[in-house]
This record gives C-alpha cells, sequence and structure tokens, in this order.
C-alpha cells in the first residue's frame, strides 16, 4: 500500500539506511576527507560522473570520492530538506551567505542584469552592490508591493530587459515584513526569457521557510537559506542550502565543488539533528508570537507594530500577498517604540529573558535595534524609505513559556520614562 509521509514524520530516518552503519539508529558523523574505493575502476566509474565525462545511469547515484565534492551527512541531510520545499535536489553550504553568493555567480556573467527587491539581509544587499558588480554585472531594485507591471516597466525603462537573466527576492523583507509576490516576479521572469535564455526567479526564505511558505509552489526556480536561522535554530551552527530542479542543483553543486564552500559533515550532523524538531520549534514560535503580537498591538509605549498576522484586507496587495504565500504569520516581529533611539535603548537593555543579539528563528528569543545593528551599512534615505526608524525593535521570538516573554516585554517597557522630559536613566545592561 502506497502512504506519503509527511515530512515531519521521516526527519528521524529519511535517507539513511542503518545496516550500511553497523545498525547504528543515527546517522554517525563521517568524519573523513576521503573514501576507500573497492577497485580501480569502481574509483574510474565514480570520477566519470562526478566530472559529468558520462551520464549516470538509471539509479546509478554519485559514489562518494572526497569531501569536498559530498559526503553521507550532507547528502541525508540536503535528501530530508529537499522534502519540505518538494524540491528535486539541494545543496548545503557552510553559510547562507555562501549559499547565496553560490547561485548569484553560478547563473550570472558580466552584462547580465540582476533585479532584487529592497530592502534585503545586509550581507546580500553589500555581495550584489558591492561584489557582483565589480565583476561587471549590472543591477537593478524593486520595492515590496509592486505590481508585475510597474516591474516589467521599470526594467524596461532601464532600457536592459534583454540583458536580465535573474530576479533575487527576500519575502518578507527583513526587518519590516514587507511582502514581495512570487508570482509577480515569475511573470516577469517569463516576460524577459526567450528561447534561449531562461530568466531565474531566486528567492530567499529564511524568514519563512522551509515549513511556512515554498516559493516553488509560486514558479520560483531556486529557493536559498541560511540554515543558521529557524533550521538549525539553535544559535549554534552557521549553514546554509540552495534547493531546486535537479539541473540547476548539479551546476550549483558543480561550483561549490570548485569553491570548496560545502558543509562539513559536523554542520550537517547537527543540522539533521535540528531538521528532527524542526516543526514542533517553528510552531511554537509561531504561536507565542501571535499572543506577543495582540499584547503588543494597544501597548501604550507602541507606535506601530510589524507582523503579518495584524494585517487587514485594508492593506490591500500586502494583506492579498500574505493570505496566497504564507501559511503562518511566522515568529518575526518589529515595532516602534514611542520615542527614539534612546528609548529603544532602554528597553532592549532591560530585557531579562530575551537575548540582546542578532540572528533569528533560534529557540531563545532575540531582540536588537536594525537601524544601528543589523542594518546600520543602509544609507540613512533607504532606511527612512523603508521604515527602519531609530526607534524600531525587531524580535524574533522563541520556545520559551509565552507568559514569561510578556512578562519579560512589559517590565522592560516599564523602565522607559513615561514622559520625555524625566531625567535618562543610566543604561545598563540587563543579564
Ligand atoms: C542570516 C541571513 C542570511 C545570511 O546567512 P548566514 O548563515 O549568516 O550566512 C541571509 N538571508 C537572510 C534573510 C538572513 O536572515
Amino acid at each position: 500500500m502506497l502512504h506519503k509521509f509527511s515530512p515531519e514524520s521521516l526527519m528521524m530516518s529519511y535517507g539513511y539506511k542503518p545496516e550500511l552503519s553497523e545498525g547504528s539508529i543515527k546517522c554517525p558523523i563521517f568524519q573523513t576527507s576521503t573514501f576507500v574505493f573497492k577497485n580501480a575502476e569502481e574509483g574510474k566509474a565514480f570520477f566519470e560522473v562526478a566530472y559529468g565525462l558520462r551520464e549516470k545511469e538509471e539509479k546509478e547515484e554519485l559514489g562518494l570520492i572526497y569531501s569536498r565534492l559530498n559526503n553521507p551527512d550532507l547528502e541525508i541531510l540536503e535528501n530530508r530538506l529537499s522534502l519540505w520545499d518538494e524540491a528535486e535536489d539541494c545543496a548545503v553550504f557552510e553559510s547562507g551567505m555562501s549559499a547565496i553568493s553560490t547561485a548569484l555567480f553560478e547563473f550570472l556573467k558580466p552584462g547580465d542584469l540582476l533585479l532584487y527587491s529592497s530592502p534585503l539581509y545586509g550581507g546580500s544587499s553589500h555581495f550584489i552592490q558591492h561584489v557582483l558588480t565589480k565583476f561587471g554585472i549590472e543591477i537593478l531594485g524593486f520595492e515590496a508591493e509592486m505590481t508585475e507591471e510597474e516591474m516589467i516597466e521599470l526594467v524596461e525603462k532601464s532600457g536592459k530587459g534583454n540583458q536580465l537573466a535573474m530576479i533575487f527576492l527576500e519575502t518578507p523583507a527583513n526587518p519590516t515584513n514587507s511582502l514581495f509576490d512570487i508570482e509577480f516576479c515569475k511573470g516577469v521572469a517569463d516576460h524577459f526569457s526567450t528561447d534561449e535564455k531562461q530568466v531565474l526567479v531566486a528567492v530567499d526564505n529564511t524568514y519563512m521557510g522551509p515549513l511556512w511558505q515554498h516559493p516553488l509552489q509560486f514558479g520560483a526556480d531556486l529557493v536559498l537559506y541560511s540554515a543558521t536561522k529557524y533550521i538549525s535554530g539553535h544559535s549554534d551552527v552557521i549553514a546554509g542550502a540552495c534547493l531546486g530542479s535537479a539541473e540547476l542543483i548539479k551546476r550549483i553543486k558543480t561550483l561549490r565543488t570548485f569553491l570548496g564552500n560545502m558543509a562539513g559533515p559536523w554542520t550537517g550532523w547537527l543540522l539533521m539533528r535540528s531538521l528532527e524538531t524542526l516543526k514542533i520549534r517553528m510552531e511554537q514560535q509561531a504561536a507565542n508570537a501571535e499572543k506577543i503580537a495582540q499584547y503588543l498591538k494597544t501597548h501604550p509605549k507602541i507606535e506601530k507594530v510589524n507582523y503579518l498576522g495584524l494585517l487587514q484586507p485594508e492593506d490591500g496587495l500586502a494583506y492579498q500577498i500574505y493570505k496566497k504565500q504564507c501559511s503562518s504569520s511566522g515568529a518575526m516581529i518589529s515595532f516602534e517604540v514611542k520615542g527614539g533611539e534612546k528609548e529603544a535603548f532602554i528597553f532592549l537593555n532591560h530585557l531579562r529573558l530575551v537575548k540582546l543579539a542578532v540572528s533569528l528563528g533560534s529557540t531563545e528569543s532575540l531582540a536588537q535595534h536594525p537601524a544601528s545593528m543589523t542594518h546600520a551599512g543602509i544609507p540613512p534615505e533607504d532606511k527612512l524609505k523603508y521604515g527602519i526608524k531609530e526607534n524600531l525593535v525587531r524580535l524574533s521570538v522563541g520556545v520559551e513559556r509565552v507568559d514569561d516573554l510578556i512578562w519579560d516585554i512589559e517590565q522592560a517597557f516599564s523602565a522607559i520614562p513615561e514622559n520625555e522630559s524625566t531625567p535618562s536613566l543610566t543604561l545598563e545592561y540587563a543579564s
């Protein structure tokens, strides 16, 4: 009888054969640089496939050669990660940035145009604006809630439509939760594609994935992750992943082999352990975030809350995109404290359970100040344009008991003086 198991049911066992490892129920850490061939003929056959000298035979898998090319901990992890996004294949990397930079390098060449969403994660934004441009790649930014027609017009006005090679977007955008429509981007990509050239759509799905948004279903070609965030979920590893069709991922893996930025076996093993609890962690985080957002919504010391679950039909396109693309409102909240940087800092400095740190998606709740921390490098006029204000605080909600989190947030708010004329408090770091 055929039964399709859900990803969460397969995270403990999928792709691993205990009989190949002394019956060990868990996949061991294959801490090895190289693999012994049974005979010279086998070594030759493996290399023919690895170097693309011949096509794989039916059911033939790439043999284990050397851990820069492949390693069981990475391969099994890649198979398991593919399940969540229903992707044909996956490539894992030693960081989210290496997944992103490798994907952009593989599919862009000098003279090509890259269309990218703004704002973007600071690292991606720097890589696009300061690294890709050094290699003669042209870039053009687009903004949240643009329609397909507006995007096409933007590209056409630039006069570089025939150079368009890729659209790279991040949705919801960090730190304001602004939304971009993946299907619109696919429409733009198809508009500028020709028989010779397929314009690709790549989505950084770190904020929502792999549980709550599946970009491939909306026509994206590549999905990218900082696996450091929800996928790892324990603030103890840096890693990244790229998913898509077998054809595209084969190209990405080939470049990864030569850049040498694959993840190591220890990272692979840690992420497999994390994946076993991925769904329950993320669901608990989202449930906590929902309660916190409801509490923040009416708080007298808050001006505005950015949280997907608070979007209303009146919000128009943003609401429609949220309803179409996301199956949860996630666990990321940002909010504007009444006042400015001073008030935001008093709040951050008084948190006791929530830690003052960048990063997101982990079991512990984290808070930070985007304008001076994660988004410090963004030009002041862009900060204003994208709502990254001096009074904005970003909160990544963890799995703690939600009453404790709300208690902590409340006591940190109470440290902010009621009115402006009160002498400023001595700032102290909460333990
Ligand atoms: C953290 C992050 C990255 C970069 O990932 P690293 O694992 O730190 O290299 C990329 N995109 C988004 C949205 C992120 O939050």
